[in-house]
């Protein structure tokens, strides 16, 4: 679905499931009123909106300035202005305001569920500015908008507003994950479809090497995005149950972890895959525009890049590590026999690393604990989906007789090792008469993933392996 669209699926439909999860997990009442009409599906679905940004806070919500009265029949009114307001169309808006006399900063905040339309029938009492001139997703409109006394139902605990808030966030955070994941699935379809077709001196574009070299990388990326998705939709399903010690730490850490890595990867492979297009992948005509504007939105909503770093940091601090560590070493453990075997033991080095890293930081000042993390969480991530996608090729070659899936496994497990390592496996030709099954599918010798994984897995574990 979200190949299709970034922007219609990416966000109102992402709205709708998280403010479900959020009102479930803290508001019984509300749940029961509101989570059957925003399940609905036989087309009469209430639809979902959340207005935290504001002109003083995006990132920083504790400085945000719209306050919550109680009037006094005893109900709750909104007043202030909101600055980013997506799907402000919306009939159930969650908002984030501060209780007359409650203390500054983000633990004043409180969680309010705003209707569009009150009980009788009338509109609440809410404005819209304008709608903003957008870089992307330009079909969802996002807008600016006035709180005129609008009538809210406080959610949950008044005093745990932005904890229950982040429980909407890090459900859409997920859903980044996922979105991104479904963008480099459709950059990659784009660009192998393309260069199957189109002809460059004397032969078909994908039969180039330079060209074949290039759409690895996007089926690569593809396979990775939809490896990270899926790992941490399985955490959330499992935390939708009773979720406990290290699954609670995985899901915390592997949430803005993955969140950052689809962002980051998505906006190369939409790069990437409007330059295999050539001069068309330039015009509107061609999806590869829309795509690549799309797809920048998502690394700045649900915190930008900086901020989900330092989140990286408070969920170490806070000891989510250990399911960190846990949950990746129980993926590099299932690795076990077949070809991406190899590297199993260079995983849990890296994995090592990591540990070693973060356990240096926890006695260093603020900016050095700091100006690691970008990198340090890049190679989390990396180690993370590196585990899962080899137990996944392991899995595929034991299932089909295929090592294509180990192969890919090696050659994204091969970034940890930066440019250097990449090379030692791209620049040699043994994989360029299997390229097409590599990246259409079909059968990729399991020698050749094996000695791939080999090659990897040596060069991580020299003691001069560069890590992320
Ligand atoms: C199309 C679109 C739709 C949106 N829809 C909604 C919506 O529906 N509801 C909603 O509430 N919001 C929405 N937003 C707002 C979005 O979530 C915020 O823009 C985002 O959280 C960043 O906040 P900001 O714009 O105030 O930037 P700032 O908070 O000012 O951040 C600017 C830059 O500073 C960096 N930064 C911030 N703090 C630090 C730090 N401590 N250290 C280092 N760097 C730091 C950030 O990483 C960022 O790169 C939307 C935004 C866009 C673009």
């Amino acid at each position: 679905m979200l190949q299709s669209d970034q922007a219609i699926t990416g966000c109102p439909i992402g709205m709708m499931d998280a403010m479900a999860g959020c009102l479930e997990r803290n508001d019984a009442q509300l749940a029961a009123r509101f989570v059957p009409r925003l399940s609905d599906d036989t087309g009469n679905h209430m639809t979902a909106a959340m207005f935290l940004t504001e002109k003083a806070g995006g990132s920083d919500v504790g400085a945000n300035e719209c306050v919550a009265s109680r009037a006094d029949d005893g109900t709750w009114r909104l007043h202030g202005e909101k600055w980013f307001c997506s799907c402000a169309h919306s009939d159930l808006i969650l908002v984030l305001a501060r209780p007359e006399g409650a203390p500054p900063g983000p633990r004043g905040l409180s969680l309010f569920l705003m209707p569009r339309v009150l009980d009788d029938g009338t509109r609440n009492a809410y404005i819209i500015h304008r709608l903003k001139d957008k870089f992307g997703t330009r079909a969802m409109a996002s807008a600016e908008v006035g709180l005129r006394g609008a009538f809210a139902w406080p959610v949950g605990a008044l005093d745990r507003g932005l904890p229950q808030m982040m429980d909407m966030v890090n459900i859409t955070r997920v859903g980044i994950a996922t979105a991104t994941a479904g963008a480099m699935r459709r950059n990659a379809f784009e660009a192998l479809t393309h260069t199957s077709r189109r002809s460059a001196f004397g032969q078909r574009l994908d039969l180039h090497p330079l060209m074949r070299d290039q759409l690895v990388e996007l089926v690569v990326d593809s396979v990775a995005g939809l490896t990270a998705a899926m790992g941490v939709a399985e955490l959330l399903d499992r935390a939708d149950g009773a979720v406990s010690g290290d699954s609670a730490g995985a899901l915390r850490l592997l949430t803005p972890l993955f969140k950052m890595h689809g962002t980051e990867r998505a906006r190369v492979s939409a790069t990437e895959a409007m330059e295999v297009r050539g001069g068309n992948g330039f015009i509107e005509d061609w999806p590869e525009p829309r795509l690549l504007r799309d797809v920048y939105v998502h690394a700045i909503w649900e915190g930008a890049g900086n901020v989900i770093a330092l989140d990286v940091l408070r969920a170490i601090e806070h000891g989510a590590l250990a399911g960190y560590l846990a949950d990746s070493e129980r993926h590099i453990e299932g690795i076990g026999g077949g070809p991406a075997a190899p590297l199993a033991p260079a995983l849990l080095d890296a994995l090592r690393r990591v540990e070693r890293d973060t356990a240096a930081m926890a006695g260093a000042g603020a900016e050095q604990r700091q100006l690691p993390l970008r990198r340090l969480a890049r190679r989390m991530a990396g180690v993370a989906i590196a585990g899962r996608l080899a137990e996944q090729g392991n899995e595929f070659a034991a299932a089909t007789g295929s090592g294509r899936l180990a192969w890919l496994a090696a050659r994204y497990a091969a970034r940890l090792g930066g440019e250097p390592l990449v090379a030692r496996l791209a620049d040699d030709a043994a994989w360029l008469p299997h390229a097409d099954a590599m990246l259409h599918g079909g059968h990729v010798p399991v020698d050749l993933a094996g000695s791939a994984a080999e090659t990897v897995a040596s060069e991580l574990r020299s003691p001069a392996a560069v890590a992320g």
